[in-house]
């Protein structure tokens, strides 16, 4: 039997289509896109187009995107680039965020709380929800940028961006969402969502790994993180890399046109995997019921450890995490799942199973059953 990929958050396969739209700027157009001659003309139309098709799927300007190496380092440019200039620009050393960041976010804030600036990590209620009374009520004179995530890579759960930008902008605070595992999935609206910043990822909407953008709202300031070359409007230097540019931008338009029958085919392949979770008695969901994206259910059974689950599920074929991709191999328990008010012992027991564009029915199906029948074997029914 095939094994089965179910841990489409951790990582998406580059879809066939993307592979082919990359392929000619490898060898034949393989220009540099500063270069003024044809190859470098090439190139540069080539991101250029990349970059519209980027901004549509945000309701941006192409103007207001920044192609990056991935996620993390549009996490780190958004919230160092904005933290220092606005410090320097006498706003404060004022941080917001919150507890159930990814490690890009969170990491990037400590080490901001290293030289000088002071976070608040805002807790979430036991779904994983940030609350906006909580981001306003923290707000200070000296708050420079408020950082929180549209959608939440362990648990699914969608966060409130959009109430709590409406604030932001009412207040002028930089506002930047991590929108890397919900863009190419759920709709996105820059404007709509009143952020400043945004940071998405190629691999997480089955484009290349090594490749992302960040979006910044016109008249925005920004400092750079990678000086050099004037690339990127003089805001991020290196040479383009335009096949995985390329590759970003066809993944856009893809998740573009396919979001919502795969929304809907997803969410339902997702309702009926947490049926089936919940007939195994015992057992919990993680995250929040309503607010949660497609294709996205993690789980707790009490008493199994995810450590045996996962290595049982392994030599069953099917590959599923612990959480995030990021912790697996760690023994630490959650940092996610801990704020959600969990005990360790529950923590511990997390299993996050997310279903993607290749995921059939059939799979989810498999999947159950097998599941089924180990949970049965291991509480020894
Ligand atoms: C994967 C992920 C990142 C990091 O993106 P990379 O492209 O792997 O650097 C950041 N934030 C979230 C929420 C993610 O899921």
């Amino acid at each position: 039997m095939n094994p089965v990929y179910l841990d489409y958050a951790a990582t998406t396969p580059v879809d066939e289509r993307v592979l082919q739209a990359m392929k000619p700027y490898f060898c034949e157009r393989f220009g540099n896109a500063s270069s003024l001659y044809s190859w470098g003309r090439e190139a540069r139309k080539a991101v250029a187009e990349a970059r519209e098709k980027v901004a549509a799927l945000l309701q941006a300007s192409p103007s207001e995107v920044y192609f990056t190496s991935g996620g993390s380092e549009s996490d780190n440019w958004a919230i160092k680039g904005a933290a220092f200039a606005l410090r320097r620009a006498g706003r404060g050393k004022h941080i917001i965020t919150s507890c159930v960041e990814h490690h890009a976010v969170l990491n990037a804030c400590r080490w901001l709380e290293q030289e000088g600036f002071e976070v608040t990590y805002l807790p979430v209620d036991k779904n994983g929800r940030v609350l906006p009374e909580q981001v306003f009520d923290a707000l200070r004179d000296d708050t420079v940028l408020v950082s929180i995530m549209t959608a939440n890579n362990e648990v699914g759960t969608i966060e409130p961006i959009a109430e709590i930008g409406r604030r932001m902008q009412e207040q002028q605070i930089f506002f930047h969402t991590d929108a890397v595992q919900a863009a190419g999935h759920i709709p996105i609206a820059v404007d709509e969502l009143h952020v400043d910043a945004l940071s998405l990822s190629g691999h997480k909407l089955y484009g290349p790994k090594g490749v992302g953008a960040l979006y910044l709202r016109r008249g925005s300031s920004l400092d750079s993180l990678v000086h050099g070359g004037p690339q990127e409007r003089e805001m991020r230097a290196g040479t383009e890399n335009t096949a995985g540019i390329v590759g970003l931008g066809q993944a856009a338009e893809l998740a573009k046109q396919e979001m919502s029958d795969e929304w809907e085919r997803l969410s339902d392949l997702r309702d009926m995997l947490i049926a089936a979770v919940r007939e195994l008695g015992d057992s919990w969901i993680n995250g929040d019921e309503k607010y949660r994206l497609p294709g996205h259910v993690s789980f707790g059974l009490r008493g199994i450890s995810q450590d045996t689950l996962l290595i049982r599920l392994d030599m069953a074929g099917f590959a599923v995490s612990a959480g995030s991709a990021c912790s697996a191999g760690a023994l630490e328990p959650s940092h996610v799942l801990l704020a959600m008010g969990q005990t360790k012992e529950q923590a511990s027991s997390a299993i996050r199973v997310t279903l993607g564009r290749f995921t059939s029915v059939e799979e989810v199906q498999r999947f159950i059953r097998k599941l089924s029948l180990l949970v049965g074997a291991i509480r020894g029914r």
